[in-house]
């Protein structure tokens, strides 16, 4: 293996105990769990990697940021904090604490979304794609065509395709385009990056049509680390700078700060135009839907927390040391032949489960099946990111076929140690082996109407 182990850039001062239950008792639970693993106990999974948000590891200073939160319920000391801190790094005029990124889609999508009008991305986070169609728009995925070969090993997976953005703006008509929304890195397609080339180029396609351009910002510093690494021009330029210059193609940005920004319950929403009419309607969202707006449903220790946070998230060494854990899974898959979103993403490794069970189809969710599997062999707790979590077409209600059937490691931020990630890695060669023996697929035996994965019962299919 060429991929040296970037060592841990801290050390560990608190302890959070595990417990292994046997293979037996993993059976049990996971059928008791209707083969859902978000109905699965946290207590249960040896090894959680169900998602990287909100599972992170805060730093001292960020406990004792904690115990500093001022809870005034209007203008207190810690909003002042976020707020210095979040236009120091992403220069926006207008700063919205909320609860999480959801939250933030809430408040602003319905400001420029409606019936009959359409939202394009690179690629749609699953809530995001949600929040586009309870505001009764469609959303329409324009992301690279490289992006869906996990096997192409290609920088910069998550672009948008510019040709065909354009394309889908002059067949709807761009008065019908409410918004782009540019996800960085592009979480369903595998924390694939997205380049500064690709920013600049989408957002001038957006101004030229007048379409308002969003950030989908929760990985925006792994985003920051690849294209320092891969984008020549960018090699000399700092994390921050180049930060900087990625939001200054957004006319707005959407974050979730449970990922890159290593807290546990957090977001914000940012408008870059302090005067735009949206800020007094975000406003006005925010406090009948998540609380006055210099708290928006965070506590203020949270919002001290999240304030240090930020600047934690942008550091170098700890960049090189996150990513490097990326890579050196990545690494044990390719010496055992195991396929991937490849080159490895910045938050997990999706693992390629159609390219490991061929012989089951889309509609018996392959992804989902080696996520089940993960978990009998090993505890580990993963997610699907396949047809499973797509879902239906909300117009015929028939099952999408994804681009990909992937199985998500996601890896929390300073949780796991090397020998957890051989863990991983020893559990899937040992899955691949037995993969011909694993013959179908599951059915879905209930289900709510939208984001269903988080919700249904599932069945093996006999
Ligand atoms: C997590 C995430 C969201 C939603 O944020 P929550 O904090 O989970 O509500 C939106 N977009 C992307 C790309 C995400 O990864």
């Amino acid at each position: 293996m060429a991929i040296k182990y970037v060592p841990e850039p801290f050390r560990i001062k608190v302890v959070e105990p595990l417990r292994m239950l046997t293979h037996e008792e993993r059976e049990v639970k996971i059928a008791e769990a209707k083969y859902n693993l978000f109905n699965l106990k946290g207590e249960d999974c040896y090894i959680d990697l169900l998602t990287d948000s909100g599972t992170n590891a805060m730093s001292q200073e960020q406990w004792a940021g904690v115990m500093r939160g001022d809870e005034a319920y209007a203008g207190a000391s810690s909003y002042f904090k976020l707020m210095e801190a979040g236009k120091d790094i992403f220069g926006f005029g207008f700063i919205q604490p909320v609860h999480q990124g959801r939250a933030a889609e809430k408040v602003v999508f319905p400001l420029l979304l409606s019936e009959g009008k359409f939202a394009i991305s690179n690629m749609f986070f699953d809530t995001t794609r949600a929040h586009v169609i309870l505001s009764g728009a469609r959303p329409i995925d324009c992301v690279v065509a490289e992006a869906k070969d996990p096997s192409k090993r290609a920088p910069f997976k998550g672009n948008m395709d510019i040709a065909k953005m354009e394309e889908v703006i002059k067949e709807k008509g761009p008065e019908n385009i409410g918004l782009v929304v540019m996800t960085i890195t592009n979480n369903s397609a595998g924390g694939q990056p997205v380049s500064m080339k690709n920013l600049r180029e989408v957002s001038v396609l957006a101004k030229k049509y007048g379409i308002p351009m969003c950030i989908d910002a929760a990985r925006y510093a792994e985003n920051a680390h690849f294209i320092k690494r891969d984008e020549p021009e960018y090699k000399d330029v700092s994390i921050k700078d180049i930060v900087r210059e990625m939001f200054s193609y957004g006319d707005l940005f959407t974050m979730s700060a449970k990922k890159d920004t290593i807290v546990n319950m957090g977001g914000l929403l940012g408008v870059k135009d302090a005067d735009s009419p949206l800020v007094l309607k975000i406003k006005a969202n925010c406090i009948s839907y998540e609380g006055f707006f210099t708290y928006g449903g965070l506590a203020g220790r949270d919002m001290e927390a999240l304030a240090i946070g930020l600047y934690e998230g942008i550091d170098e060494n700890y960049l090189r040391y996150r990513i490097g854990q990326m890579e050196y899974l990545a690494a044990r898959l390719d010496d055992a032949g195991i396929a991937y979103q490849s080159p490895v993403g910045g938050h997990g490794v999706f693992v390629d489960a159609a390219a490991m069970f061929p012989h089951i189809p889309y509609n018996e969710y392959p992804g989902q099946v080696l996520c089940v599997e993960l978990y009998k062999e090993a505890g580990i707790r993963t997610c699907d990111i396949g047809s499973y979590m797509l879902g239906n077409d909300p117009d015929t209600g028939e099952q999408l076929k994804a681009d990909f059937e992937f199985s998500r490691l996601a890896i929390p931020r300073r949780v796991y140690t090397q020998a957890h990630l051989d863990i991983m890695a020893d559990a899937l060669i040992a899955i691949k082996e037995r993969a011909h023996t694993i013959k179908r697929g599951y059915k879905i035996t209930w289900e709510p109407p939208i984001l269903r994965h988080f919700q249904a019962s599932l069945a093996p299919i006999e």
